[in-house]
């Protein structure tokens, strides 16, 4: 289960926990709000099932439904500024669906997630230091669906698997590796792969909780005196729903190890209703670091 082989990761990883606002369905059905943070504390919340069962969690950094995604952005602005130094990133999203992994990464139009606002960063980072290092970036954005990758950006379809590489690492031959050069160009990418995710699925909420999305940034530098080289990733993944039995992929495992610097949103409901999957992904959360 995804849950056992995380926590056998040793990397560099911070774990973020963010609540979502009690939707107006759960407020209609009767359900109450059991989770609760002090308006001072940004490292704690507590669990409230019931008066007697109260428990309290610990994390980096805790989101409340109040929170907006420049909040969030505002914190999570540090791993990303490491890809161009030369680091790999990986921040992903965990949690049972319906409890914001998709908000949090992809965000909606008006409201732009993690992505968007990650490439906008490494552009801004690019052109201040445009008279030392000339910077390339690429993306590419895949989806693992019952065990088989799609290419998001392909639109022939074409079966790809994950190789080992000589050097010991993961990558996905084949694969399309689009050059970007502004964030216009990253947010047709992104609505792109966002559309075709959603493709030949029935049901887009039943297909996005079994479906993990990846994006995956390629930074490419070179020192303008120096000649000095480096290619790194920052890996945007939105995992398939919690509650199911999900396999975490290799691709993903490879990034989580040694120096990568890893960030983890772990998604809560903070409804009556699910206090079941809230606390298992809050228990499991915190036994991450
Ligand atoms: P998941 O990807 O985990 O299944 P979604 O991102 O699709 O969940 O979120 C479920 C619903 O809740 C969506 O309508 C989304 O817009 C809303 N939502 C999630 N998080 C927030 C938030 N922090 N603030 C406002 N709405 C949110
Ligand atoms: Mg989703």
């Amino acid at each position: 289960r995804l849950n056992n082989e995380l926590i056998e990761l040793k990397g560099n990883i911070r774990v973020f926990c963010r609540c979502r606002p009690l939707s107006t369905d759960e407020v209609t059905r009767g359900c109450s709000s059991i989770v609760e943070i002090e308006p001072l504390c940004e490292t704690e919340l507590q669990f409230l099932p019931s008066e007697k069962e109260w428990k309290a969690f610990r994390f980096d950094h805790v989101f409340g439904p109040e929170d907006s995604q420049e909040a969030v952005f505002a914190e999570t602005v540090p791993v990303v500024r490491s890809v161009m130094d030369g680091y790999n990133v990986c921040i992903f999203a965990y949690g049972q669906t319906g409890t914001g992994k998709t908000f949090t990464m992809e965000g909606v139009p008006e409201n732009r997630g993690v992505n968007y606002r990650a490439l906008e960063e490494l552009f801004r980072m690019s052109e201040e230091r445009s008279t030392s290092v000339a910077y390339t970036f690429s993306v590419s954005i895949l989806e693992l669906y019952n065990e088989q990758i799609n290419d998001l950006l392909d639109e022939t379809s074409k079966k790809l698997e994950i190789k080992q590489t000589s050097d010991g690492t993961q990558d996905v031959p084949g694969l399309v590796d689009a050059p970007i050069s502004t964030i216009d160009g990253v947010w047709e990418k992104l609505k792109v792969g966002a559309k075709n995710r959603s493709v030949g699925s029935t049901n887009a909420n039943e297909l996005s909780s079994r479906s993990h999305s990846f994006v995956r940034v390629t930074v490419r530098s070179e020192h303008l005196v120096t000649g000095q080289q480096s290619k790194s990733y920052m890996w945007l993944v939105d995992l398939a729903g919690s509650e199911r039995n999900s396999k975490l992929t290799h691709l993903l495992q490879n990034s989580l190890g040694g120096d990568c610097k890893t960030l983890m949103f772990v998604q809560i409901s903070p409804s009556s209703s699910d206090a079941g999957e809230t606390l298992n992904s809050l228990k499991y959360a915190s036994r991450v670091r």
